[in-house]
């Protein structure tokens, strides 16, 4: 099987093992885990932030961001395909209270003057604007990247409106790689920002939220509360480590995988992509002229050993990531061409 739905299906390598084997733990809630604080530290001076919080997962590291952020009524500024308003079961309205107020954005990417439009005046009939959030890469936009310039502007204007900055970074090493920049550079832009280990860096799980010494001493209350307080958790700590240690130079390899995919796939009659979009792990492709929905193509192409996810209507994902090789890629290619031509007839 050439599993391309998510950069989450890596399974640990055994040196990732080893590593979770031999791993120093303590009680984490006691804050007495020496690899969980060896992690929180290393991530928050390569972020360039005070402090950082290891956290069970994404979604919580979002949504103890944002109920440390905001109070209830507030308005949060989003992309409407962001994870945080697409993904998360509408926990902000549970936890925190908040309201959205969704933009379209370009392949999930916001600008700062679509931003500036929908800034609430002072006014005692309208919610007050507190959190601008930001995703980068973007998962439904494609794998998208913000600029330097763009998120320059959109802290420049958060910061004249007095509004906080989150930014969803599951996926900040690969933005940094394909910006050319550095992660700590990116987060610089925003006052919170998250990290999954989970993904790309191939541990089994966890996610670091990192942001001032003040932020993060609330969110651990936020953490706790939410039932996010774990004990030994060093094992999974150490997982994360190493994956920073070996495994963030290897995302290069799996965007160029990703880009590889795309041109393939651009080549075959009944697939719409456009290769250039493509600039880290994340593909997106239209079938709609394959005569075929998503669903059914991807169902027909499980059965040829290739797996990826409908990711609407007429819309396929394909992720790249540790666990698939080059070699994996054309693999892949040559049964979705063979399946393509198979059906057309
Ligand atoms: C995966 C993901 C998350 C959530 O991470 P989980 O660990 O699955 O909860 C948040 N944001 C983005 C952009 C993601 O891709």
């Amino acid at each position: 099987m050439i599993d391309l739905r998510s950069d989450t299906v890596t399974k640990p390598t055994p040196a990732m093992r080893e590593a979770m084997a031999t791993a120093e733990v303590g009680d984490d809630v006691l804050g007495e885990d020496p690899t969980v604080n060896h992690l929180q530290h290393s991530m928050a001076s390569l972020l360039g932030k005070e402090a950082a919080l290891f956290m069970p997962s994404g979604t919580m590291a979002n949504q103890v961001a944002i109920k440390t952020h905001i109070q209830p009524g507030d308005e949060i500024i989003i992309d409407q395909e962001s994870h945080i308003f697409y993904y998360e079961c509408a926990a902000t309205a549970v936890i925190s209270g908040g309201q959205f107020r969704c933009l379209p954005g370009e392949r999930g990417i916001l600008s700062a003057e679509a931003i500036a439009k929908v800034i609430r005046p002072p006014d005692v009939h309208q919610p007050p604007s507190r959190l601008i959030c930001l995703e980068n890469t973007h998962n439904r936009g494609g794998g998208s990247i913000y600029s330097m310039e763009n998120l320059t502007a959109i802290a420049k204007l958060a910061s004249d409106h007095k509004l906080r900055v989150h930014l969803d970074g599951a996926r900040l090493f690969n933005a940094a790689l394909a910006a050319g920049t550095t992660v700590e550079k990116l987060a610089s832009k925003a006052d919170s920002v998250f990290i999954a280990l989970s993904k790309g860096l191939g541990a089994p799980a966890g996610s670091v939220l990192c942001g001032s010494a003040e932020f993060i001493e609330m969110a651990l209350r936020f953490r706790k509360m939410l039932g996010g307080g774990m004990r030994q958790v060093g094992v999974l700590a150490a997982a994360g480590l190493h994956g920073l240690d070996h495994h963030v130079d290897q995302l290069l390899e799996d965007h160029q995988n990703a880009r590889r995919l795309a041109d393939g796939l651009g080549q075959m009659t009944g697939i719409q992509i456009d290769p250039e979009e493509v600039v880290t792990n994340i593909v997106l492709f239209d079938v709609t002229n394959t005569g075929m929905d998503a669903d059914t193509l991807v169902e027909r192409l499980v059965h040829k050993g290739v797996l990826m996810i409908p990711f609407g209507p007429t819309t396929v994902r394909a992720v790249t990531h540790l666990d698939i090789s080059t070699a994996d890629i054309d693999e892949a290619l040559e049964i979705i061409s063979h399946f393509l031509k198979s059906s057309a007839r």
